[in-house]
């Protein structure tokens, strides 16, 4: 199947284009042409079968044409091999825990599966014998995710910038202490700064005629697409509880909208999810997008949330793509919110304080948007998306008790920091990066 860019500037190309090179020429990103639909039969069965399964089938109508059935099952069985569960938390809510990965947040799922399919396209294409350098961006669990998705995997380079100070030390330990293959940028700026230096790295031509790089953000269809799979996970769950299923609400704290993006081409395969709410912190163009149905980027401001600290959506353009560009249509599907930071912590402490469960700043952003907005008759699942204890600070500051750190995390603090310090200027990046491959 081919994958057309969202700017519709430059050709098609097949997955394995689209998954090695991550932006398209003409800056766009890409999108599958067609998005196919599971069968009734599916849906029929979904509440016998596991995550493995539902993600194997889902991945079959996404990639079949273009992977291996013995190839894909085996990256879509390595990747999920943890569990995502439902948590009922109070009347028609639910938490749907997609912190349960290597690094304790949803990325896992498509850094995991981005790492092994970028592994096995680079052999086919290049033999393994080209090395491909991985730009990523981040704002926080990005970096963490991707980091150890492709940690000491063969022909591959990862390259994490961050913006020096604004993520937690939990979270910087996540990628700075890995060594081997991973190297740590740290950059004067935000992370729209980062972002930018990403995505002008991929239009150098210099650069991209000395080196090999894509993105694993979640421009990446690698990273992208598979985090479809635990949508229809999710159905299974509530299929397993609830007598009906036709009045599901999905709440996703949203950033740079790549997870949302990907619960829409969920929606678009069949899976019966009646609406959306796009919750946002006080990073809120896309809120303002549904309510005057002008987009306006503009610089990002810090908040407790802060892997959503996004002032310019990357994915948005799936979005506006997925929906012909009406505005309408996108609100007859999506729905929206924005809540400060004294918001999101009183959420977390109602919430634990009441149901004794314990919401990570994330998390709580799209909780608050289901107690608020779910009408009579319809269940509500928020996307869980990060363990609190990766925010531990913030998280015992509003619940005043300490937030007992998982072993898997405590793992990373005792290494040893190790990065690079550049500046937010393109040139002194792309020196770096010419330098580093000599
Ligand atoms: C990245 C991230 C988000 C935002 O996801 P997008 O796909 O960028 O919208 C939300 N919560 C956590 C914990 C994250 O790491």
């Amino acid at each position: 199947m081919e994958y057309y860019s969202t700017n519709k500037q430059s050709q098609p190309v097949s997955l394995q284009e689209a998954v090695l090179r991550g932006l398209a020429p003409d800056k766009g990103l890409y999108m599958p042409q067609h998005i196919g639909t599971l069968p009734k039969a599916f849906f029929n069965n979904i509440a016998q079968m596991s995550l493995q399964e539902i993600s194997y089938a889902v991945a079959s109508t996404l990639f079949g044409e273009d992977i291996e059935s013995d190839v894909l099952k085996e990256i879509v069985y390595d990747t999920l091999n943890f569990d995502i569960p439902l948590r009922h938390i109070s009347g028609d809510r639910y938490c749907l825990e997609l912190f349960h990965g290597p690094t304790l947040a949803f990325k896992d799922v498509g850094a995991r599966f981005m790492a092994r399919l970028l592994s096995y396209f680079n052999k086919i294409e290049n033999g393994g014998n080209r090395q491909v350098n991985v730009l990523v961006a981040t704002s926080g669990d990005t970096g963490s995710a991707v980091a150890n998705g492709f940690l000491g995997v063969p022909g591959i380079h990862v390259y994490v910038l961050y913006p020096q100070g604004k993520v937690s030390k939990i979270q910087e330990a996540q990628f700075t202490t890995l060594g081997q293959n991973i190297t740590a940028l740290e950059v004067n700026g935000t992370f729209d700064d980062c972002q930018a230096l990403v995505k002008n790295a991929f239009i150098d031509n210099e650069l991209n005629e000395a080196m090999m790089l894509t993105s694993a953000n979640s421009i990446n269809v690698a990273r992208f697409l598979p985090q479809s799979f635990y949508y229809f996970y999710a159905y299974a769950q509530l299929a397993q509880r609830e007598q009906d299923t036709n009045n599901i609400v999905v709440a996703v704290p949203s950033g740079n909208f790549g997870n949302l993006a990907a619960g829409l081409i969920a929606k678009r395969m069949g899976l019966p999810i009646k609406r959306f709410i796009a919750a946002n912190n006080r990073n809120c163009v896309f809120f303002d997008y549904l309510r005057t149905g002008n987009y306006e980027p503009r610089p990002s401001i810090a908040t407790i949330a802060n892997a959503m600290d996004v002032g310019n959506p990357s994915n948005f353009a799936r979005i506006i793509n997925l929906y012909g560009n009406s505005h309408q249509a996108i609100c007859n599907e999506i729905g929206g919110c924005t809540y400060s930071d004294e918001q999101i912590g009183e959420t977390i402490n109602n919430v634990f304080t009441a149901d004794d469960y314990l919401l990570d700043p994330h998390g709580a952003v799209a909780y608050r948007a289901l107690t608020e907005m779910l009408q009579p008759g319809e269940i509500g699942v928020a996307l869980e998306t990060a363990h609190p204890a990766k925010f531990k600070g913030t998280v015992e500051k509003i619940i005043n008790k300490e937030v007992e750190i998982p072993e898997r995390l405590q793992k990373f603090m005792q290494g040893t920091k190790e990065t690079v310090k550049i500046n937010s200027g393109f040139h002194s990046f792309k020196q770096f990066l010419l330098q580093s491959i000599q």
